[in-house]
Formats: C-alpha cells, sequence, structure tokens
C-alpha cells in the first residue's frame, strides 16, 4: 500500500556553468510544485564530476536562487563530500550480486555494437555479466540490469516501460578512476533525502528507468527499514536554444540576468505557456503564482 509521504521535492543542478533560464525554469517549477503541496524544497548541488564542474557556478546558482526567492530548506546537499555514502552503496548492491565488474573498452563496446542496424539503441552488450575474461583488469563497476522492464508515469507525458537490456544494457556505477555515475549518486541522494517529487527537465527523461531499478536495488537491500516508493516524476518541457539544442553552458547559454528578477521569472513563466504576472518583488510574484501552477500542474495531468 503507498504510503502519503509528506511532500519532499528538490533542485538538483550540476555546476558546470552559472544558472542559466532553462535551469531558472526548472527550478520555479519544483519550487512552486512544492510550494503547491505545502512540502520541502531541497537543494543538492550535483558537483560529483570534478572535472566539469566549478565553485564559481556553485556559488552562482546559489545566489542566483535566493535572487528570485526560491529559498530552499535546511542545508545545501553537495556530492563531491558524499563519496563515503555512495561507496556504501555500491557496497549494498554489490552484495546483493546486483553489480559486477567489467573489463570491456569503449572500442569493444562500439565494435559489439556496430553489428546493430541504424536506429537500434546502442546497449552495453553483457560481455563480462557472468565474469571478465581472463587476464583482464576492470576498467569499471556495472549494474546488473533487472530481467522485466521497468514501468513507470510521467504526470505530463504518461505511462513509459523500459526494458534496460534493450535500451542500455548493464550501465556503469562507477569507473575504474573512481568516478561515479550519475544513475547512482543521484538515487543515493533522493533516497537519502527522502524525496517524494521529482520535477526535473524532459532531457532526463530517458535516465529514468535506469534510475528506478537502482532504487529498486537499494531498497531491496535495506531490509531494516521500511519501503520508501519511487519518486513521482514530472518532466517539465525544457528552454531550447534558438537552434533547438537544449541550454547549456556547451551551447554558450547566457547567464540569468542579475537585475530584475521579476522579469526573468516572467520570461521563464511565459515559456510555459503562462500569462505574465505583475508584481513589485519575487516574494509576492511567487505567491501569485503559486494558485496558477496548482491549476497548470492539474492541466498538465497525462
Ligand atoms: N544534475 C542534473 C542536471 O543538472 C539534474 C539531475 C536531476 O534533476 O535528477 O542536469
Amino acid at each position: 500500500m503507498p504510503t502519503h509521504a509528506p511532500y519532499i521535492g528538490r533542485f538538483a543542478p550540476s555546476p558546470t556553468g552559472p544558472l542559466h533560464l532553462g535551469s531558472l525554469a526548472t527550478a520555479l517549477g519544483s519550487f512552486l510544485d512544492a510550494k503547491v503541496h505545502r512540502g520541502q524544497w531541497l537543494l543538492r548541488i550535483e558537483d560529483i564530476d570534478e572535472g566539469r564542474c566549478d565553485a564559481t557556478s556553485a556559488e552562482h546558482i546559489l545566489r542566483t536562487l535566493e535572487r528570485h526567492s526560491l529559498q530552499w530548506q535546511g542545508e545545501v546537499w553537495v556530492q563531491s563530500k558524499r563519496h563515503a555514502l555512495y561507496e556504501a552503496a555500491l557496497k549494498l548492491l554489490d552484495t546483493g550480486n546486483l553489480t559486477y565488474p567489467c573489463a570491456c573498452t569503449r572500442k569493444e563496446i562500439e565494435d559489439a555494437n556496430s553489428l546493430r542496424t541504424p536506429g537500434e539503441n546502442r546497449i552495453y552488450p553483457g560481455t563480462c555479466r557472468h565474469g571478465m575474461p581472463a587476464g583482464r583488469e576492470a576498467r569499471a563497476i556495472r549494474f546488473r540490469c533487472p530481467g522485466a522492464p521497468i514501468a513507470w508515469h510521467d504526470h505530463r507525458l504518461g505511462r513509459f516501460e523500459d526494458d534496460l537490456n534493450t535500451s542500455s544494457g548493464d550501465f556503469v556505477l562507477k569507473r575504474g578512476d573512481g568516478f561515479w555515475a550519475y544513475h547512482l549518486v543521484v538515487v543515493v541522494d533522493d533516497l537519502a533525502s527522502k524525496v517524494t517529487h521529482i520535477v526535473r527537465g524532459e532531457d532526463l527523461t530517458d535516465t529514468t528507468a535506469r534510475q528506478i531499478a537502482v532504487w529498486n536495488a537499494l531498497q531491496s537491500g535495506l531490509e531494516t527499514q521500511a519501503i520508501v516508493n519511487t519518486p513521482a516524476y514530472w518532466h517539465l518541457p525544457v528552454i531550447l536554444a534558438e537552434d533547438g539544442q537544449k541550454l547549456s553552458k556547451q551551447t554558450g547559454a547566457l547567464a540569468v540576468p542579475e537585475h530584475d528578477p521579476v522579469l526573468n521569472l516572467n520570461t521563464v513563466w511565459q515559456h510555459f505557456g503562462l500569462p505574465k504576472i505583475k508584481a513589485t518583488t519575487p516574494v509576492q510574484w511567487l505567491e501569485l503564482a503559486t494558485p496558477i501552477w496548482a491549476n497548470y500542474r492539474a492541466a498538465q495531468a497525462a
């Protein structure tokens, strides 16, 4: 029986550059959704990829959220300080025989995929699933995908059914150089912070089944704790650059302008197809936006 846990949402930006309007839209959507539910809104800085992330961007994200009165509850979770928890989670999965070491190089995986027809998903072919070839060394730890497809529901996009064996194959949780994969850390943190609702950009829709698989696997290892339901998902439309690309540091997305936060809120609001709100401060703007978001949420239900 599903339990009705209090709403806990989160915004989990990767500080690979200053906050741009696309991320502000996601932040606003997840913030308002928590506010509509009188829930909590947590902030997590996903700086696990230390080569791509930097402290200046993280600082810019925090200050920009504050300037728009998007105030999170509690302390900011910072992934680069949580290695020990990811290690413990990996150990737990390993105990359940849900991981295995893999020796395959990128080239070997590409070669195995070259037999697949164009349009077919590129997957890990399972070469090391039953043991690495003799004399080879592990380059990564992979997750053993479940045999059955993962079915899940998105608030806006409806029902999905994803057979990971044909969409991704067994995926990497940790690389040989110590790099943690997003699919592990995001789930460990969402589970640890008891997140009930994930509102994020639709560019992450495809990652959801992998994350649900890891969530279920971690849950089955935590025998002493009550089972926590997988979160509810709502993937919001993302703001695209003029050439149709996702806004990002790579596509040269500009930082959210410093002046006039109310104007910025209205800019991303209109992207959701919602009418401009007249307000003098971000706090007032957010108050006026909350009931409108509640109606928008209802209208978006698939
Ligand atoms: N850190 C991811 C990003 O900035 C978002 C992760 C998530 O919301 O699950 O794209």
